[in-house]
């Protein structure tokens, strides 16, 4: 991978500034549970973007974070914990002989999200997502690799520390130079985010003020 870590921050925080323009607020229904990714997450409070900021406009930014982060640490396990390496690559073998996977390949705004949108009561779903994403029962499963000792199992176990660490490393860095940008994105968000969330805030005003919905019932 090109360049240092600050730098691939700086590019990926351009992208998304380059994103956010195209922006508009999602007019399907709300999400059925926080999302895991963007709910307390420290790098959306080092952008500056905890409070009053859209979730897709975070998960955006939280997504392209993650991404990077994930690189990096997948890079630092295949060059310094072989161990680690080898068990991720027989897991990749055994999944990609099962199944398809809907997930794979999102645009970053999209990753990480439900699947599938929560189905009307009197309307359930032929078929979701979720559910194609399932490994088949039936699919041919590649022969098991032998049990591990117990030494291997410890001596993964430390790899899979290792790794933890060095992804803890990598965020505090991501996140050092995301609050670097923090004035460029909140002007940002002032410009193309904030005239949409005002607009939708009147609309509902107005929705409010309407003979069809009148006050003091
Ligand atoms: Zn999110």
């Amino acid at each position: 991978m090109d360049g240092s870590l600050e730098s691939r921050v700086s590019r990926q925080v351009d992208d998304w500034l380059n994103w956010l323009p195209r922006w508009r607020p999602g007019t399907h229904r709300g999400r059925a549970r926080l999302c895991r990714t963007c709910f307390g997450s420290p790098v959306i409070a080092a952008a500056g973007l905890a409070t009053d900021v859209p979730h897709a406009v975070q998960h955006a930014l939280a997504m392209r974070m993650k991404h990077l982060i994930d690189a990096e640490v997948d890079e630092f396990t295949e060059a310094n914990l072989p161990l680690l390496s080898r068990e991720i690559r027989l897991n990749e073998e055994r999944k990609a002989a099962s199944a398809y996977h809907p997930a794979d390949g999102l645009d970053p705004a999209y990753t990480g999200l439900d699947l599938d949108p929560p189905a009307a009561p009197d309307a359930p779903y032929l078929f979701t997502f979720a559910e194609l994403a399932q490994p088949e029962a039936s699919a041919a499963t590649p022969v098991a690799p032998p049990p591990l000792t117990d030494e291997e199992k410890a001596a993964i176990r430390a790899e899979v520390t290792r790794a933890d660490e060095h992804a803890a490393l990598v965020g505090g860095r991501v996140c050092a130079e995301l609050f670097r940008h923090r004035e460029r994105m909140r002007k940002a968000v002032a410009e193309f985010v904030e005239p949409w969330v005002l607009a939708l805030l009147a609309d509902l005003d107005t929705a409010l003020d309407s003979p069809l919905w009148p006050r003091g019932m």
